[in-house]
């Protein structure tokens, strides 16, 4: 155990520039469940797909349920030792970007600027509408909820409001996917940090920092889908095997 904490040190110390890949494995020491492992959210629910949000309203208005009974959870949750390793290491200049699968908004919580957290799939604590663009805080649509038992429309242009997530079936932030491949190819070591790695395109990242001639280091309790071409995996906890490595508590 010390060993590969070691090594991981030791990787980090020599690399120039690196690039941290993240999942919702770094978010479960704050509190909020991922969605695969053993009481993960998907062994409770079906996700709703964002053509079925579109298309019913009766999907718009559980969707929304959802998420305001995960309310509480979301905004208890605070950066944990895991985030706080990574934001130091942004902090030092050792790592130039976070890119995420999360949309918990943690990284942003643990100081870490908004210029170097890329956000595959968005984020949960705002809405926004899927035609114009524009803003919602979720405090007064929950208001709206709770009083009528539904979100109403966006006020600028009538279309659809929706958290500022990517749902499946929803197409990439694009301008998040070509940041995403900057960073990657730019890099000379990836650290991915509780991702299974099997949700596409996000997993694509790691992979191909790998081919592009980066170490490839991963962090995550179970196996996931590269391990075999990670030059080392640790399937342990985050917070303590990163906090150990980078000498944060
Ligand atoms: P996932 O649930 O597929 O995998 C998480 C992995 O993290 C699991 O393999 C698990 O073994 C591991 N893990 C959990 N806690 C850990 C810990 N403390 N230390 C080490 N490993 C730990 O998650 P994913 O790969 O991010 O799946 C992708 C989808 O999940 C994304 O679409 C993402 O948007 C969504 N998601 C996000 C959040 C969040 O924002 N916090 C929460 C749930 C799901
Ligand atoms: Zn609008």
């Amino acid at each position: 155990q010390a060993s590969d904490t070691m090594e991981l040190r030791r990787l980090i110390a020599a690399a120039r520039r690196a690039v941290v890949f993240t999942g919702a494995g770094i978010s479960t020491e704050s509190g909020i469940p991922d969605f695969r492992s053993p009481g993960g959210i998907w062994t409770q629910m079906q996700p709703i797909m964002f053509q079925d949000f579109c298309a019913s309203a009766e999907m718009r208005r559980e969707a929304w349920r959802r998420r305001f009974a995960s309310d509480p959870v979301m905004r208890a949750a605070e950066p944990n030792r895991g985030h706080r390793a990574v934001a130091r290491l942004v902090r030092e200049g050792k790592v130039s970007a976070v890119i995420t699968q999360n949309i918990d908004g943690l990284h942003q919580a643990s100081g870490i600027p908004d210029r170097q957290v890329i956000e595959l799939h968005g984020n949960t604590t705002y809405a926004t509408c899927l035609d114009c663009g524009e803003r919602y805080e979720l405090e007064p649509l929950r208001a709206a909820f709770e009083r009528e038992g539904d979100v109403h429309d966006c006020r600028a242009c009538g279309g659809l409001i929706k958290t500022a997530t990517i749902s499946f079936g929803q197409s990439m932030p694009e301008a998040a996917m070509i940041r995403a491949q900057q960073e990657v190819l730019a890099a000379d070591l990836c650290i991915v940090l509780g991702s299974s790695l099997v949700v596409y395109p996000a997993a694509g990242f790691p992979e191909l920092a790998k081919r592009n001639g980066a170490r490839l280091v991963i962090v995550n309790r179970e196996g996931t889908g590269l391990d075999d071409i990670a030059d080392l995996v640790i399937h342990r906890g985050i917070g303590d095997v990163l906090g150990a490595a980078v000498g944060t508590n």
